[in-house]
């Protein structure tokens, strides 16, 4: 028998193995990924791996025990359904169960491939990279003001280097956060000595600089581009699997694909929310962390609860000193109150739909997270002047 067999090695592809072990399956398991390095975790490439405070972030699952056979610097090319086979770049490969975990790639600015001293920010060789620059204090120009941006000036700064943010939006993390939220974070660059320049738009890269619309230009030793991600699922193009308008893998709420025994996980897949009634494609570590136990209860054929993914999404950040996290998810409809002061060092924002908590961002009040997120998850009703209280815990009413 062919097996199941994984793609990709990063934590959706690394923990789908280990969940199938841990869930009964008995066959064999083989986890392809494309880049040569041991599989490794990517929060900390933005954080302690950039600084040099950790050498690498491999993750410490002991492959050979668990029977999962690891073949690295193998690309999956292409996918035949009705032969249940998967092409690679070292030939082809015949499962009985394939899990599509290919995750993302970054957006990159057209034209800026090629050039000197252009960055992206996604693996442990971009971070390698990078890591000489900040030692040597160099001038770092990032495009781009969102999470990876954010914490990459966080890093560039502590290691002294000169940091240029340029974003095309009028405020910091335009694409996540309403403005009344992120207009409060643009100070946080200020603050740590990063120079944020916010409705600017790029006109060329060039070895040495970064030129804006209006002529500017920007000495960088460094620039590095941090624009977003896209699902990796090029390769899957002709494959007949249904792909989303956003390019991820159109998974249903088993995170089974619309072929036969293909699933989908990770950053690469979209799945319907039954919660929040949308399909939510989520690029964030839990998600990586929770999906593959859904997909591997549904191979294992446990058929009930387990195997239905409907998360609370919640995600963190690290970013100027401070620990900002979120949990749930909200629309522009819905209401937002404070519970704290923003002006302060540790603040939480509530979203409210009627008297229930939708969504929470925390910053560094892991408590609100804590007892928010459970809050979301069983859709409690909230009192409004509680929820706005920063000097109670956040309960149900
Ligand atoms: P990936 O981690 O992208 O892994 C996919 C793997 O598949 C890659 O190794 C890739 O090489 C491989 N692959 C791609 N195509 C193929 C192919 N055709 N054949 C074979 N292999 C292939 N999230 C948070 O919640 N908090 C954070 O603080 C945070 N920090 C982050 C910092 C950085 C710098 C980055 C890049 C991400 C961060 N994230 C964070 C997001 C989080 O790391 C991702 O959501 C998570 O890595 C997704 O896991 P994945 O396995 O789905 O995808």
């Amino acid at each position: 028998a062919s097996g199941a067999v994984v793609v990709g090695a990063g934590m959706a592809g690394v923990q789908t193995a280990v969940a199938l072990r841990e869930q009964g399956w008995t066959g064999r398991i083989r986890l392809l990924g494309a880049e040569p390095h041991a599989p490794y975790d990517r929060p900390p490439l933005s954080k302690a791996v950039l600084l040099g405070k950790a050498e690498g972030s491999a993750f410490e699952v002991d492959f050979a025990s668990l029977g999962v056979e690891v073949e690295l610097g193998v690309e999956a090319t292409g996918l035949r359904a009705g032969a249940h086979r998967l092409e690679t770049s070292r030939g082809p490969v015949d499962y009985d169960v394939l899990v599509v975990a290919t995750g993302a790639e970054p957006v990159r600015l057209p034209g800026a491939e090629d050039v000197p001293g252009v960055h992206l920010l996604r693996t442990l060789d971009d971070a390698q990279r990078l890591r000489p620059l900040l030692v040597e204090q160099r001038e770092i120009v990032a495009v781009g003001a969102g999470w990876i941006g954010a914490e990459l000036a966080t890093a560039a700064r502590e290691a002294g280097c000169s940091v240029t943010v340029v974003e095309a939006a009028d405020r910091p993390l335009a694409g996540a956060l309403p403005a009344e939220v992120a207009a409060h974070m643009a100070g946080w660059y200020a603050e740590a000595g990063a120079r944020l320049l916010t409705g600017v738009r790029v006109a060329a890269l060039e070895p040495g600089a970064v030129v804006l619309a209006d002529g500017t230009r920007l000495a960088a030793d460094a620039t590095v581009v941090g624009i977003g991600a896209r699902p990796a699922t090029g390769w899957l193009a002709g494959s007949g699997v249904s792909l989303a308008p956003d390019g991820s893998v159109a998974a249903d709420e088993r995170l089974r694909t619309s072929l036969p025994d293909v699933y989908a996980v990770g950053d690469c897949a979209s799945f319907p929310s039954g919660r929040y009634g949308e399909r939510l494609l989520v690029h964030h570590w839990d998600n990586a962390l929770q999906g593959p136990r859904a997909v591997a209860a549904n191979i294992v054929g446990i058929d009930g609860e387990e195997g239905v993914y409907d998360p609370v999404p919640y995600f963190w950040s690290e970013q100027f000193g401070r620990f900002v996290q979120y949990a749930g998810h909200h629309s522009a409809a819905d209401e937002l109150v404070w519970r704290g002061d923003p002006a302060g060092a540790a603040w939480t924002v509530c979203w409210l739909r009627g008297d229930v908590l939708v969504a929470l961002l925390a910053v560094g009040r892991p408590r609100d997270l804590a007892q928010g997120r459970k809050l979301i998850e069983r859709g409690a009703v909230v009192d409004r002047g509680r929820v706005a209280d920063a000097g109670v815990p956040l309960k149900a009413a």
